[in-house]
């Protein structure tokens, strides 16, 4: 069965890609990428670079009218990146419906391909207020899809109940915990590795990191 990573070059999707490697093989998984003018377009750099590496295609679409019609932080320059998310509204970085948006084109190529398979990063369970991270979200869009496309689609979602502790775990359970971290991006400000420090993609994925630590360490 072949299978399509919608991979951004962060932390999340590129352990998801590591994963689908695992349980798909590898001459069946390829990469599906988006430049939708986000502020850390670097992060495509690293995914390109994990997949020439592996040898697997990676695609970037371009959906240069997502920034056009949205308004947030994360494709807007002249917009700070708001630290001070208490869960109790959504932060200024969520771009609206966007995995919806990804979902649905990576759908259409991918059953050009003979893909049924989608993977994505998602997390219910660090999901950040992003409404479009959570796992009733993914399977009304996984039956959408396959109505809307008429073909058997699967959305896999490996993150979904893990939080940034257990992504890193996970990552160190594929053998790649090395990898995520130095070569991956995942800052919104587009530091790689463990980015600047202060944003709140950094403070997520060292919070996470240092969790896992702990984890390790009482084991
Ligand atoms: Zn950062």
């Amino acid at each position: 069965m072949k299978a399509l990573v919608l991979l951004s070059g962060g932390q999340d999707s590129t352990t998801c890609l590591y994963w689908a490697l695992r349980e798909y093989g590898k001459e069946n998984v390829s990469a599906f990428g988006f430049d939708y003018g986000q502020r850390h377009i670097e992060e495509l750099k690293y995914a390109q670079a994990i997949c020439d590496e592996l040898g697997i295609s990676f695609v970037i679409q371009s959906l240069p009218t997502v920034s056009e019609m949205t308004e947030n932080a994360l494709t807007r320059s002249d917009i700070q990146v708001d630290n001070s998310y208490d869960g109790s509204a959504p932060p200024n970085t969520l771009v609206e419906g966007r995995n919806l948006i990804f979902l649905t084109y990576a759908a259409i190529y991918a059953k050009k391909r003979g893909i049924k398979v989608l993977v994505t990063g998602v997390s219910q369970a660090d999901y950040s207020g992003y409404p479009d991270c959570r796992d009733v979200f993914i399977k009304s869009t996984n039956v959408t899809l396959s109505l809307g496309l008429d073909y058997p689609f699967l959305i896999e979602t490996p993150l979904m109940w893990r939080d940034k502790a257990q992504v890193w775990a996970l990552a160190r359970e594929l053998g790649v915990l090395d990898i995520i971290k130095e070569k991956t991006l995942t800052c919104y400000n587009g530091v790689p590795g463990e980015g600047c420090g202060d944003c709140p993609a950094c403070n997520l994925r060292s919070w996470g990191y240092e969790g896992f630590v702990r984890d390790e360490q009482r084991i």
